[in-house]
């Protein structure tokens, strides 16, 4: 696979048989783990407070300010994916953004704080509205984060899921800090349900 350091744009010519590409907007209020759930992802690391220009070894393509890439393999398919980690800091703003540039967004809360789950309705409206007018939609999921805050839980389980249904999207609950492979199919499952539209 890639492995490029930071300063490394993402070039067509860097890769000699461009595969299918998916890009994926990470989008939820502030806090509520995006950044963290995004190099989770990238380096299968828990990085609490994560700096891109600290310039660690990085086996993913630094595209831009927020977006990363990272070649995988979903149902032994080849495909970039491209993450867009927002960084919105009072709701939505300036979403055109994302919403022009995604095929899958990834809506976040955490399950320990109930402002952070209203929030994410707010992102999940917008992306619903933004939908309407698209043929294919773009695949939408609401990923309950710290999930290891259990006892700290301030969202049920019921509560997301109605919500999720609500909008027509898949819900799942992760956690930055736990295992990889939650948080991972997570984005997998993005992927897989741009290829079914
Ligand atoms: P963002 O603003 O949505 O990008 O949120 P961050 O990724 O910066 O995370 C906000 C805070 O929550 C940071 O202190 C993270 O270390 C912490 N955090 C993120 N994900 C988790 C998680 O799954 N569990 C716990 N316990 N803390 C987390
Ligand atoms: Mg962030």
């Amino acid at each position: 696979s890639l492995v490029f350091g930071k300063s490394r744009t993402l070039s067509a010519a860097s890769i000699p048989e461009r595969p299918a590409e998916c890009n994926i907007a990470v989008l939820g209020v502030t806090g509520s783990g995006k950044s963290a759930l995004t190099v989770k992802f990238l380096t299968k690391r828990f990085i609490s407070e994560y700096d891109p220009s600290l310039g660690e070894v990085q086996c993913f393509i630094y595209v831009s300010e927020d977006t990363y890439a990272s070649e995988e393999t979903v149902d032994q398919q080849p495909v970039l994916v491209k993450i867009m980690d927002t960084a919105d800091q009072d709701g939505p703003a300036n979403c055109e953004r994302y919403l022009n540039w995604a095929n899958a967004f990834l809506v976040v809360y955490s399950i320990d704080n109930r402002h952070s789950f209203e929030g994410s309705q707010q992102y999940l409206e917008i992306v619903s509205t933004h939908n309407k007018g698209l043929q294919p939609e773009a695949p939408i999921i609401l990923l309950g984060n710290k999930l290891d805050m259990e006892r700290y839980r301030q969202v049920s389980k019921s509560d997301a899921g109605a919500v999720a249904s609500r909008y027509g999207c898949l819900f799942f609950e992760v956690s930055a800090c736990l295992d990889y492979l939650s948080v991972q199919s997570a984005f997998h499952e993005a992927v897989r349900e741009t290829r079914r539209e």
